[in-house]
């Protein structure tokens, strides 16, 4: 239980979620993001890209780089869940 997150907001989640495939959160907003994931374990759930996402962010932080197809992966998922 942390005090200093901001509220989870399953929506933003989303949103933050794509920001961190593009690499466009910075070190500090990725850390609570990871924070983030751990509280609501819905989210990805939801979507079904748990395992892809956590994969894809282990990977973003050990080297610093993403495979372009786990990327692809997950928006397609979303976006196919977004669309119904
Ligand atoms: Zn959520």
């Amino acid at each position: 239980m942390s005090e200093h997150l901001p509220n989870h907001d399953c929506n933003n989640f989303i949103k933050k979620v794509f920001l961190v495939l593009d690499g466009e959160l910075p070190d500090n907003d990725r850390k609570l993001f990871i924070q983030d994931i751990e509280r609501c374990k819905g989210c990805l759930e939801h979507y079904d890209i748990e395992k892809s996402f956590k994969d894809f962010i282990n990977a973003k932080f050990d080297r610093k780089s993403c495979s372009k197809e786990l990327k692809k992966e997950i928006i397609t998922k979303i976006s196919q869940l977004q669309a119904t």
